[in-house]
């Protein structure tokens, strides 16, 4: 691709020189042997690149890489472009744009490593002819004399050739700077959706569930709605594993994820998988009496579903909840006294929810 997109503006700089060359009243404004002596140097540079394409095409599906082409290629371009500048004029927009438009195409497409060699290499090029420049050994864009200029302005040929690169330039640069904003929002939001999300269950994750929770609290504050927070535990779930196998288990979990997601009105309410077998769902605006139908529904669908295990054997889970409707209350207080609860459906036989109102004593309701 870096050739595909390099290799044709070389052949196009090539071209016009070329013509440029071939009118006297154009070449009067030239310094013929310094542009000769860039054709060589684009012509060189070209055949570099076809080379590189012509040994780099049947290895472009190796999954080794293969540095020394893509070091030349990134080179050839970099020096090609350079030497463009230079003979130019350092100082135009025209090929600073296309510069800047190259080292990032080059950094979307190549190695860092790569660019890194090129650009340690080309850039001191650049610097040191702005030095000779300034030291009056070279000329400033000594590939252009003082007739192209008529009365202190470009002639129409050098004006319309230094139009064309500016507007290409920047427009190359802004749709740049389109594409990598695009991918760095693109970027953001996978991060978002990975850090907040559980891979095995695709739903929230703890990190997720907390931040959600503290809002919803603060959201309380100003409402002064209930909310019902309820922790749920895979029954046995260490059996699951033990008999049929860890990915029959993560089967079991996936199943029980989906559940939940179902279960509940998202986006109001959330089910997240705090870590392991064990789940939460968070239902803001919703009373204990509510949320008891909710893990009343949740337990019916748990025991009509079955997962086939690869034995044959048909698996069904139970659940056990520790249920808590709060008001005022700190996020760890509320979590503490549905783990509480859990804890108590667990030592009760489990498979059953135990409800209670932070503050009053638990009541149990069997399921
Ligand atoms: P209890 O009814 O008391 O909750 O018993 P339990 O066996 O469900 O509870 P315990 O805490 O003893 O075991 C939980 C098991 O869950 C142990 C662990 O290997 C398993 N587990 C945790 N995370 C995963 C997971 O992502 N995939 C699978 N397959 N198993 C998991
Ligand atoms: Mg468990
Ligand atoms: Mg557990």
């Amino acid at each position: 691709m870096a050739i595909g997109l390099a290799t044709p503006f070389f052949f196009i700089y090539l071209g016009v020189h070329h013509i440029a060359l071939m009118f006297d009243s154009i070449r009067a404004g030239l310094r013929p042997s310094v542009l000769w002596g860039l054709q060589g140097l684009l012509a060189t540079c070209t055949l570099v690149l076809l080379a590189s394409a012509w040994w780099l095409w049947p290895r472009r599906r190796l999954p080794d890489l293969v540095p020394v082409p893509e070091i030349a290629l990134a080179l050839s371009i970099g020096l090609g472009y350079v030497a463009i500048a230079v003979a130019a004029g350092a100082f135009m927009a025209g090929p600073t744009q296309v510069l800047m438009g190259v080292l990032t195409i080059g950094l979307m497409l190549l190695q860092r490593r790569t660019m890194l060699i090129a650009f340690a290499v080309c850039a001191p090029i650049f610097g040191l002819f702005d030095l000779l420049t300034v030291l009056n050994v070279v000329p400033y864009a000594p590939a252009i004399t003082a007739n192209a200029f008529a009365n202190g302005e470009p002639v129409w040929w050098w004006a319309l050739w230094r139009h064309m690169v500016f507007h290409v330039g920047w427009v190359v640069i802004a749709c740049l700077i389109f594409v990598l904003f695009g991918r760095l929002d693109a970027v953001h939001t996978e991060l978002d959706r990975l850090s907040s999300t559980d891979a095995l269950t695709g739903l929230a994750n703890r990190r997720a569930f907390m931040s959600r929770l503290k809002a919803e609290l603060r959201r309380q504050a100003r409402t002064r709605r209930p909310m019902t927070l309820v922790l749920v535990d895979a029954d046995h779930f260490k059996r699951v594993n033990d008999r049929h196998g860890h990915p029959v288990g993560d089967q079991v979990l996936a199943m029980l994820g989906r559940l939940l997601s179902m279960g509940v009105r998202t986006p109001v309410d959330m089910a997240a998988r705090l870590g392991g077998e064990e789940f939460a769902l968070l239902l803001p605006d919703t009373t204990l009496d509510e949320a008891e139908a909710v893990c009343a529904r949740l337990q019916q669908q748990l025991a009509a579903e079955r997962v086939i295990a690869p034995s044959g054997e048909a698996l069904r889970l139970t659940v056990s909840m520790g249920v808590v409707e709060g008001l005022d209350q700190p996020p760890e207080h509320l979590l503490r006294q549905a783990d509480t609860n859990l804890y108590k459906a667990k030592a009760a036989g489990r498979d059953r929810a135990i409800y209670s109102v932070l503050g009053l004593l638990p009541s149990e309701v069997p399921a």
